[in-house]
C-alpha cells in the first residue's frame, strides 16, 4: 500500500518554488488528497504505520484532514493539535523555534483523557521536524505516550528524522 501512496504523491503533488519565502520549495499535497484514489492510498499507508494507536493527533492544518481519516480507519478518536490562540481555555501549549521566529501549538487541557494513552502524531510534510517534535512533546506533557510520528512526505536534505530521534527519543518511530 506504500507503493500506491508513493505513486499518488508522484502523480498529484505540486511543487511551488519560493513559497512561503524565497528558497523554500513548498510541497503542496492537497491535490493528492483531492483525488479519491490518492486520498485512499495515502490514508491506507498512514493507517498501516499507526496500528496500536488509541488516539490520532492531527497537526494544524493539513494534519487535520489526514488525522481524521486515519482515526476513522483505525476505529479510534482524533484530536486536533492547533496553532496558538485558536482553542478555548484551558489549554496547554508548547513554544518552539522555526527557521525564522517562533511558533506555538496547543491542545485542550480538559475534556480529553490523554494520560497513559498511545497516541500517533500525523502531519503532511516533515521538514526540520520542529513541528512534529513540538506536538509530540506537548502530548507527552499531557501524559500520553507518543508511539509514532507518521507523515506523507519527508523532505530530503533536512534533519527531520534525526531531530525527532534527539528531540523525543528513539522510542518514537518515524514513518514517511
Ligand atoms: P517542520 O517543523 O520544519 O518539520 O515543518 C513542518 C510543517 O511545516 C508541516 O506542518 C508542513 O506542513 C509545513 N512545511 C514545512 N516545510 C514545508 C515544505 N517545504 N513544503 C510543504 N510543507 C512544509
Amino acid at each position: 500500500c506504500l507503493r500506491r501512496a508513493q505513486d499518488a504523491v508522484a502523480r498529484h503533488a505540486r511543487l511551488v518554488p519560493d513559497f512561503p519565502s524565497p528558497g523554500i520549495a513548498f510541497k503542496d499535497l492537497t491535490p493528492v488528497l483531492a483525488d479519491p484514489d490518492g486520498f485512499d492510498a495515502v490514508i491506507d499507508a498512514l493507517a498501516s504505520a499507526c496500528t496500536g494507536a488509541e488516539l490520532v493527533a492531527g497537526v494544524d492544518a493539513r494534519g487535520f484532514l489526514l488525522g481524521g481519516a486515519v482515526a476513522r480507519q483505525l476505529g479510534v478518536g482524533v484530536i486536533a493539535v492547533r496553532k496558538g490562540g485558536k482553542l478555548p481555555p484551558p489549554v496547554i501549549g508548547v513554544d518552539y523555534d522555526l527557521e525564522y521566529g517562533t511558533a506555538r501549538l496547543e491542545i485542550p487541557a480538559e475534556g480529553i483523557p490523554l494520560a497513559g494513552r498511545r497516541v500517533v502524531v500525523i502531519d503532511d510534510v516533515l521538514a526540520t521536524g520542529g513541528t512534529a517534535v513540538a506536538a509530540a512533546r506537548l502530548l507527552t506533557q499531557a501524559g500520553a505516550t507518543v508511539d509514532a510520528i507518521a507523515v506523507v512526505m519527508e523532505l530530503q536534505g533536512l534533519p527531520g528524522r534525526r531531530f525527532i530521534a534527539d528531540g523525543v527519543g528513539p522510542a518514537v518511530r518515524v514513518h514517511a
